[in-house]
């Protein structure tokens, strides 16, 4: 756990983050619920706004993470909120490592995690995925990190790590080993830890409403650990970061969309799969995604990616990505907008 020492970080050394607008109607770049929000939730807004906003939440969101807790089947102390699961990498990389020391990820991974690496003055070690895309045991373990975060589904890849690799990590190593399951509702079939993470002491599971919750305005994210991860992690969060009405909407959404959430989540997953088939007619090679989000390698991203934008559909290009080169990634939504993003890649690849 961080002692006392100063940070230095230098901000030079901090890639930025900066995605820009889209003039584009259709919008496929953040892998958010493209069906929209959830109605209690919405509800809850339009009636807590007057009523909430002179007042202060409370610190640490203790409604909020005791239904999170239910939802779980954990206790209210092993569960910890945060201003979206960002918010809780940032945290992490504090409350269980001292600047200079190593965190390792997967490569390609969730790109904001070597930015609160570096931020933190931690240095991130990539660790390249295997063949078959799940996180390579062997490399993380020989990066002698404080902190190993793994991401199940992997964005941008969609692929698994399957849970021997996480019982491995924990058993041969004594680094935090964070989940990051953000995409996990869209694979309700795989193991998703929260229930024994606090039975397995520095395991660390990241779960967010961003994404099959369609929260992403409100930015809630939660933790589930052992009590004393959590309280550390509670620790280096710091106080107030879940607002008011993020609060009240994240706990009607638990308590009263979690059919809507279920029944979106598996829309996505229908979408994707056939958008997946369509891509294949075009002679694309996408990859096995398990996320809402479906990912194809390329030649050019950034080409394709313009040529894309350009017939009015916003995709995210990756270049240069370990093991997969150059990828577009496109987030999955109702099938009308998926059918204006394949006429748009056909449209592209053909011009
Ligand atoms: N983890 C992964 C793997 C993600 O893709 C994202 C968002 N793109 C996050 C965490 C962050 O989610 P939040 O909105 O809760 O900060």
């Amino acid at each position: 756990m961080s002692g006392s020492s100063v940070i230095r970080v230098s901000l030079r050394a901090v890639p930025v983050y900066e995605p820009g607008e889209t003039a584009c109607p259709v919008d496929l770049r953040d892998n958010v619920n493209l069906w929209g929000a959830p109605p209690h939730a919405i509800a809850v807004l339009h009636q807590a706004a007057a009523d909430t906003l002179a007042q202060y939440p409370r610190v640490s969101a203790g409604a909020l993470a005791s239904r999170i807790a239910d939802h779980c089947g954990v206790a209210t102390d092993e569960v910890a909120v945060g201003c979206g699961s960002d918010d809780l990498i940032d945290s992490a990389c504090r409350a269980f490592a001292e600047p200079g020391m190593r965190i390792a990820l997967p490569a390609p991974s969730f790109s904001m995690v070597p930015i609160f690496a570096r931020l933190n003055g931690l240095e991130p070690v990539a660790c390249p995925l295997t063949s078959d895309g799940s996180a390579d045991v062997d490399a993380m373990l020989a990066a002698k990190a404080r902190i190993i975060y793994l991401c199940s589904p992997n964005n941008p890849t969609g692929t698994v790590t399957p849970p021997e690799a996480v019982d491995r990590l924990l058993r041969e190593s004594d680094a935090l080993v964070i989940f990051d399951g953000a995409y996990a509702e869209f694979a309700p079939e795989l193991a998703d830890f929260r229930r024994e993470a606090p039975s397995r002491q520095r395991l660390l599971v990241l779960r967010t409403f961003s994404k099959a919750w369609g929260l992403a305005g409100l930015r809630v994210g939660y933790a589930v650990g052992a009590a004393d991860v959590i309280r550390a992690l509670r620790q280096a969060n710091g106080p107030y970061k879940v607002n008011a009405l993020a609060e009240r909407a994240a706990c009607a959404a638990l308590d009263a969309d979690g059919g809507w959430m279920r029944q979106h989540a598996a829309a996505a997953v229908a979408c994707r799969d056939r958008a997946t088939a369509e891509l294949r007619t075009l002679g694309l090679s996408p990859l096995r995604s398990c996320g809402n989000f479906v990912s194809v390698p390329v030649r050019d991203a950034q080409a394709l990616a313009a040529r894309i934008a350009a017939r009015g559909v916003a995709v995210r290009a990756f270049s240069n990505l370990p093991v997969y080169g150059d990828l577009i990634r496109a987030g999955v939504g109702p099938w009308p907008l998926m059918e204006q993003f394949l006429s748009a890649v056909r449209a592209a690849v053909a011009s």
